[in-house]
């Protein structure tokens, strides 16, 4: 039985459609995989469709942007209710923060490279959430850089000149949000250096307080000895281990099923949850 709880399609900023997603799940021997799009869940309808076609069972999620003390945290939910009214407010305001956020980086980026918001918006579906993956997208299609790799370590680092950050909510609050939403939430790579700083362990406690259910343990961002720690970290607070790929297409990386999650593991967020079912 293979689990994967983490991948993104081109509803944000993964390269395929949610139905390729779940494609090359079932291509991958996956028996279920969840759809993680940041700050939306407009993917889920027509992945579930794909995955009714595949004999995949599909996971509804989502990743949700949030801070903590000025650090960058990413929430997966599991199963919560998309209609809800609080969560839904949250999501929305991020992805509208996400769009001003990238006009205003493409705005700096053009005075020093050849790159221009049509360039951007030939990269993003509508409606879809934007983030710095299409930039990096429009500059290798510029030949500015070339691949999203490139871009991230030099002209959109989040220590560079260009860097502009966008609203999201905090951690704790997003977590409670996701309990509200009747969701499951687990805590996305939660050491994972080279993208930035990283909370430390009491933010963690903060967060299992209100409510987070798991650390996705297993992903190729927490090194050997993070692992180790988040193991131990995970008993302590009495929290759930995932492990996933974080598949993003040819975006990153990152392949399907290189990370999975226990089968009980799935079971429990499953029996927590009531925002939605598994469809499959
Ligand atoms: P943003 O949320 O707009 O700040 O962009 C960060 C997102 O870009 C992350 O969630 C990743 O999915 C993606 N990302 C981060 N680093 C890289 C990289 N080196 N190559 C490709 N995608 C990346
Ligand atoms: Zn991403
Ligand atoms: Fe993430
Ligand atoms: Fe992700």
């Amino acid at each position: 039985m293979l689990i994967d709880l983490h991948t993104h399609s081109a509803v944000s900023d993964g390269t395929q459609s949610p139905a390729q997603v779940v494609h090359s799940a079932a291509e991958a021997g996956l028996d279920v995989v969840a759809l993680t799009d940041h700050d939306t869940t407009a993917g889920w309808s027509s992945a579930a469709e794909q995955a009714v076609r595949e004999g995949v069972r599909l996971v509804p999620g989502m990743e949700i942007s949030s801070t903590a003390e000025g650090i960058s945290v990413h929430l997966l939910s599991y199963l919560h209710d998309p209609g809800h009214a609080g969560l839904l407010d949250v999501v929305e305001r991020t992805r509208h923060s996400r769009l001003t956020r990238a006009e205003r980086m493409v705005e700096l980026l053009s005075r020093d490279v050849d790159i221009s918001w049509d360039d951007v918006r030939d990269q993003v579906q509508d409606g879809g959430s934007v983030g710095r993956p299409h930039i990096a997208d429009a500059l290798v299609a510029r030949g500015v850089v070339r691949d999203r790799t490139e871009a991230f370590a030099g002209l959109l680092s989040a220590r560079g000149a260009y860097y502009v950050r966008h609203y999201a909510p905090d951690a704790v609050q997003a977590v409670r949000l996701v309990v509200a939403a009747g969701g499951v939430p687990v805590m996305a790579h939660p050491m994972a250096h080279l993208r930035g700083r990283v909370v430390g362990d009491e933010v963690i406690a903060s967060m299992a307080d209100a409510g987070l259910a798991g650390l996705e343990v297993y992903h190729r961002d927490n090194d050997g000895a993070a692992q180790a720690h988040l193991l131990d970290l995970s008993r302590e607070l009495d929290l759930l281990v995932t492990g996933s790929s974080d598949y993003h297409g040819t975006g990153k990386p990152n392949m399907l099923a290189e990370n999975t999650t226990e089968p009980e593991v799935l079971a429990e967020i499953e029996a927590r949850a009531s925002g939605t079912r598994v469809v499959g």
